[in-house]
């Protein structure tokens, strides 16, 4: 068997055990360059895919390999970066991949692993975002000296990242010889658990402790993980009292992420918070002209006002939308008039009501305060449970319409009185406490959303 053909046999295999987005995203590009003495040596396109599959898929890896081929013993992961060419005969028709591939494969610096896409020069501002931009650039003008930690929060696809590596690139430009590192929670987790399963936990302790920009994206992901908190904890303090910047982005306010340590919590409380809304229509259209620039199309007002008019909350959607309309150009070399871009934009423009459902809405609340579905299910009287299950129902009459007596069954057998008090009281809240109206918005993003 050629070496092609083992990895073809692998991948035919891995398919079924992941799901297909993740296996475009960490599988694409990755063949297997050697084969020598039971040891494989896969090659993959970037410093992203080669930790994912080291860390997360190694072993289903292995164990497919060696049920292809006895002799092998081991795998080995190189990076080895696409050619110009490899990267155009991907398929356009799969725009985000192709987008997340592009990112990190030629553009992620080595060293920080930021991406010198995201500067402040293309960041658009506007009311929804300026007061995290405008303290974002004082940061990066005089990093750890003002407002530290920078602690940015706000909905999915508002340009959190895109802020935080702004940040990060323009101290990059400043301040040559600073270290700026930009890690996502989830690989600061990783890389913490392995280090504490290799026995090399020092080791990274060092190596993080020499950092002075230290960039952490979506904190939220640390709830619940204690022993990344702990870690996380002492390393903040370090770099602190050494007055090295720290920038930490999160879907939500420090006090609203459940289960993240008190010490924690009150760290990143302890600087400057900024929150991004939502962009205004003037702000959208702006966004959208920017970013047709950025793609080479021009495109007629009422176009734009279209896409501006139906996707609201989430930038990143708005940018599909426009690969979604270039795609179209370059297959039919000519733009879309308005009729055909509804038709083309058709599923991406969700109508709300029609896309969620009784056990999306459970999942989501779930997902949110970092329970088990099971738990919101429950009848259970622990406080921590309670607010989310009442929530829950809130979202299910409110959304779905579904009726009180089927809520009250669902939530641990109860009768309809049960259902219509949890309402009530989420209603009332709501009107009081902005902070509980922010969490609902989030939880329905996540709704909506995905
Ligand atoms: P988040 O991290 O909040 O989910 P991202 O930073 O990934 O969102 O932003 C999603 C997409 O929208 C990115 O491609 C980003 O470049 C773009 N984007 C977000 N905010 C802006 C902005 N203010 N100006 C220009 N592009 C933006
Ligand atoms: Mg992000």
């Amino acid at each position: 068997m050629t070496n092609e053909d083992l990895w073809q046999a692998v991948l035919a295999q891995i398919q079924f055990h992941i799901s297909k987005a993740n296996f475009g995203t960490w599988f694409a590009n990755t063949k297997i360059i050697l084969k020598k003495d039971g040891e494989v040596i896969v090659s993959v396109p970037n410093s992203f895919s080669k930790e994912w599959l080291e860390n997360k898929y190694n072993k289903l890896i292995l164990k497919i390999l060696r049920e292809l081929n006895s002799e092998i013993k081991e795998v080995k992961y190189k990076i080895k970066p696409l050619s110009l060419k490899a990267l155009k005969n991907i398929d356009i028709s799969h725009e985000t991949e192709i987008d997340q591939l592009k990112f990190k494969e030629f553009n992620t610096d080595k060293d920080s692993d930021l991406n010198p896409r995201y500067v402040f020069d293309n960041f658009i501002v506007g009311s929804f975002n300026e007061l995290a931009q405008a303290a974002g650039w004082a940061v990066s003008k005089n990093p750890g000296t003002i407002y530290n930690p920078f602690f940015v929060y706000g909905g999915v696809g508002l340009g959190k990242t895109h802020l935080l590596q702004a940040i990060g690139n323009e101290i990059h430009k400043n301040f040559e010889q600073k270290k700026v590192r930009y890690l996502p929670s989830e690989r600061l987790t990783s890389q913490i658990v392995n280090a504490i399963r290799n026995k090399n936990i020092d080791n990274l302790k060092t190596n993080l402790s020499q950092i002075d920009i230290l960039i952490i994206d979506d904190v939220q992901f640390l709830a619940g993980k204690e022993k990344t908190q702990e870690e996380f904890f002492h390393l903040f303090n370090s770099l602190y009292e050494k007055n090295k910047q720290i920038i930490l982005s999160s879907d939500r306010s420090p006090k609203a992420i459940p289960a993240l340590e008190q010490r924690l919590r009150s760290r990143f409380e302890g600087g400057m918070i900024a929150d991004i809304g939502l962009p205004d229509f003037e702000t959208r259209i702006a966004i959208l002209k920017n970013k047709s620039q950025e793609r080479k199309i021009e495109l007629k007002k009422e176009i734009l006002e279209y896409i501006a008019s139906n996707i609201k909350k989430n930038i990143r959607e708005m940018e599909g939308a426009l690969n979604r309309i270039m795609a179209y150009q370059r297959l039919n070399h000519s733009l879309p008039n308005l009729e055909v871009t509804k038709n083309l934009l058709k599923n991406f423009i969700l109508s709300p009501s029609k896309v969620t459902n009784y056990k999306r809405i459970i999942q989501a609340v779930a997902e949110f305060y970092d329970l088990k579905e099971k738990e919101i299910l429950s009848s259970t009287r622990k406080k921590e449970i309670v607010k989310p299950r009442q929530i829950a129902m809130y979202l299910l009459r409110n959304e779905l319409k579904t009726s009180f007596p089927f809520i009250g069954k669902k939530f641990g057998g109860k009768d309809h009185t049960t259902a219509i008090y949890a309402c009530k009281k989420i209603k009332k809240e709501l009107k009081e406490d902005s902070k509980l109206s922010n969490e609902l918005e989030l939880i329905k993003e996540r709704i909506y959303c995905f």
